[in-house]
C-alpha cells in the first residue's frame, strides 16, 4: 500500500492514481532509478520508460565481455525493482521524440505517453569521432548486448588460434582503444582471460604472439587520477602482459585491421572501442533545439531543461553546471545524486515550495586493474592503490549492484577467481552476434 496521503477512490477505497501528477521518467539507469526510487509511495504516479526491460550496471560489463561474469549478474528487471511501489509502473518501449507542446513522449510503435513532469535520463553512447569503420567493427561497451558480442568475438578468436595451432600457428592481437577505467580494465581482465584458457582450459596458445595492445592519443593513462595513479596502472598493466602505446591515434577500423596515423596498419582479432562517450544521436540531441556540450541538455541548476519547468535531466544525458562553461563528469555518482534530486525538487514544486540548486557530493574515483590492483582517489585525500584500492573498489561495486541474489552471485563469483579456481562462463553463444 501507498503509505503517503494520496487521493483515495470512493467506491474501491484503493489508491485513485489517475488524479495524481503524472512524472514520466525515459531510461531505467542510474539516474532513471533514483528519481523513480525518490517518488515511489509518494502522490505522484510514475511511468519509467526503458529501451530494455531491465537495468544495466554498466561498471561491470567489461567482466561480461572477459567471461567473469554472466550477463544477467549485471542486469535486473526494472519491474522487479518497484514491485511494491503501486505508483510506479514499467513501459518497455523506445522513445523516438519528446512533444513539449503536447506534453507527450512518442514512443517508436507509435504510443504517446502523456506527462505533467517529463525526466530525461537516456545516458549516453559510444563516441566513435567519426572515425572511418569504428562503428561498424570496432566493439563499444555500452550495452549487454556489445558485452556479450565482444565476449564472443574473443572467445572465437582463442578458439580458432587453438584449432589451427598444429598447422598454422597464428599471432593474435587484440587492441583497445582509450586509456580512461573502461580501457584499462577491459585490458587487465583480457590479459587475465587469455592466461586462464591457456592455463586452466588448456588452449594450444603461444602467450608470447597474444598481444593485448592498449592504445591513447594522450600521454597517460587514466588522465583524471593524479599521475602517481596513472604510473602506477602502467606498471601493472605491463607487469600483467599489457603493451601500452600512449600518443596513437586510429584514423581507422576495418573488419581485421586498425590503422594508425603514423600509417602502421595492424592485423586485429578485435578492437575494443572505450574511447569516450557522446550524447549526441540520443534523446537528449532531440529535447532542446541546439544541445549542450557532447550532445547534452542543458539544465538549470535546478536541473530543469532550460526554459521549462515540467521537464528535468539527469546524469549522462545531462550538461549539469558545475561552474562558469563547466560541468559534471559522466558517472554513476552524479547520475544517482542527481536523479534523487531531482525527485525531490519535483515534489517541492508540486508542494508550492521553492526549488533548491543541485551541488554534487565528489566522494572519488575509482579504477581497477586486476587482482589485487587498482586505484582509488579520495576527494582532497590520498590515493590508494593496491589491494585497498581493490577492496575498495569489490565493496563499492557490490554495494551499489541492483538486487540481492545478483550481489551474492557475483560475490561468489569473485571469491572463486580470488583463490584462482577455475571458473566463468567462457562460452560461445551463437546467435549473439546479432542479438540485442
Ligand atoms: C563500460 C562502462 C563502465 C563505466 N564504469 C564506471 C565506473 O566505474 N564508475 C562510474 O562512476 N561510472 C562508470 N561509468 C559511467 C556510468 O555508468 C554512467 O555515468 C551512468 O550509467 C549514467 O547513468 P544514466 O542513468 O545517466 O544513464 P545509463 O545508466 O546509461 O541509463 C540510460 C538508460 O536509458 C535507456 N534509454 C536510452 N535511450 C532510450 C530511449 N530513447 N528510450 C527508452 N530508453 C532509453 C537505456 O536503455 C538505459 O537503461 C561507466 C560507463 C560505461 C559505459
Amino acid at each position: 500500500m501507498l503509505k503517503c496521503d494520496m487521493a483515495i477512490d470512493p467506491k474501491t477505497g484503493s489508491p485513485d492514481l489517475t488524479r495524481l501528477p503524472h512524472v514520466v521518467i525515459v531510461g531505467g539507469g542510474f539516474g532513471g532509478l533514483e528519481v523513480a526510487r525518490g517518488l515511489a509511495h509518494k502522490a505522484v504516479r510514475v511511468t519509467i520508460v526503458d529501451r530494455h526491460n531491465f537495468h544495466t550496471f554498466l561498471p561491470l560489463l567489461y567482466q561480461v565481455a572477459t567471461a567473469m561474469l554472466e550477463p544477467a549478474e549485471v542486469a535486473y528487471p526494472i519491474r522487479t525493482v518497484f514491485g511494491k511501489a503501486e505508483n510506479v509502473r514499467f513501459r518497455h518501449g523506445l522513445v523516438s521524440h519528446v512533444d513539449h507542446e503536447r506534453h507527450a513522449v512518442v514512443l517508436s510503435d507509435g504510443e504517446e505517453i502523456v506527462y505533467d513532469h517529463l525526466v530525461v535520463a537516456t545516458g549516453a553512447t559510444a563516441a566513435f569521432f567519426g572515425i572511418p569503420g569504428a562503428s561498424q567493427h570496432a566493439i563499444p561497451l555500452y550495452s549487454l548486448a556489445d558485452a556479450r558480442r565482444l565476449r564472443n568475438r574473443l572467445l572465437s578468436a582463442l578458439e580458432h588460434a587453438d584449432a589451427v595451432a598444429d598447422t598454422a600457428p597464428i599471432g593474435l592481437n587484440f587492441v583497445i582503444v582509450g586509456g580512461g577505467p573502461t580501457g584499462v580494465e577491459t585490458s587487465g581482465a583480457l590479459s587475465e582471460l587469455i592466461k586462464t584458457v591457456i592455463k586452466r582450459d588448456g588452449l594450444k596458445l603461444d602467450r608470447t604472439r597474444v598481444r593485448v595492445i592498449l592504445v591513447d592519443q594522450a600521454p597517460r593513462l587514466l588522465t583524471p587520477f593524479p599521475e602517481s595513479a596513472s604510473a602506477y596502472t602502467l606498471r601493472e598493466l605491463e607487469r600483467m602482459g599489457v603493451e601500452v602505446e600512449f600518443g596513437r591515434s586510429v584514423v581507422e577500423v576495418e573488419e581485421h585491421a586498425i590503422r594508425f596515423a603514423d600509417g602502421e596498419r595492424l592485423r586485429v582479432a578485435a578492437v575494443v572501442w572505450a574511447a569516450g562517450v557522446t550524447a549526441h544521436g540520443t534523446l537528449a540531441s532531440d529535447v532542446q533545439e541546439s544541445t549542450g556540450p557532447g550532445g547534452r541538455v542543458r539544465v538549470s541548476p535546478f536541473l530543469q531543461i532550460a526554459e521549462r519547468t515540467d521537464a528535468w535531466a539527469v546524469g549522462d544525458s545531462a550538461a549539469i553546471p558545475s561552474g562558469e562553461n563547466a560541468f559534471y563528469p559522466q558517472l554513476a555518482p552524479v547520475a544517482m545524486q542527481s536523479g534523487r534530486h531531482v525527485a525531490a525538487q519535483i515534489l517541492r514544486q508540486i508542494n508550492g515550495k521553492p526549488l533548491v540548486p543541485f551541488r554534487y557530493k565528489n566522494k572519488g574515483i575509482m579504477a581497477t586493474i586486476g587482482r589485487h590492483a587498482a586505484v582509488a582517489t579520495l576527494p582532497k585525500g590520498p590515493t590508494i592503490k593496491g589491494t585497498a584500492g581493490w577492496l575498495a573498489w569489490l565493496g563499492l561495486h557490490l554495494w551499489y549492484l541492483v538486487g540481492f541474489r545478483n550481489k551474492l552471485r557475483v560475490m561468489i563469483n569473485w571469491t572463486w577467481r580470488y583463490f584462482d579456481w577455475p571458473s566463468g562462463p567462457r562460452l560461445i553463444v551463437a546467435d549473439a552476434e546479432t542479438a540485442d
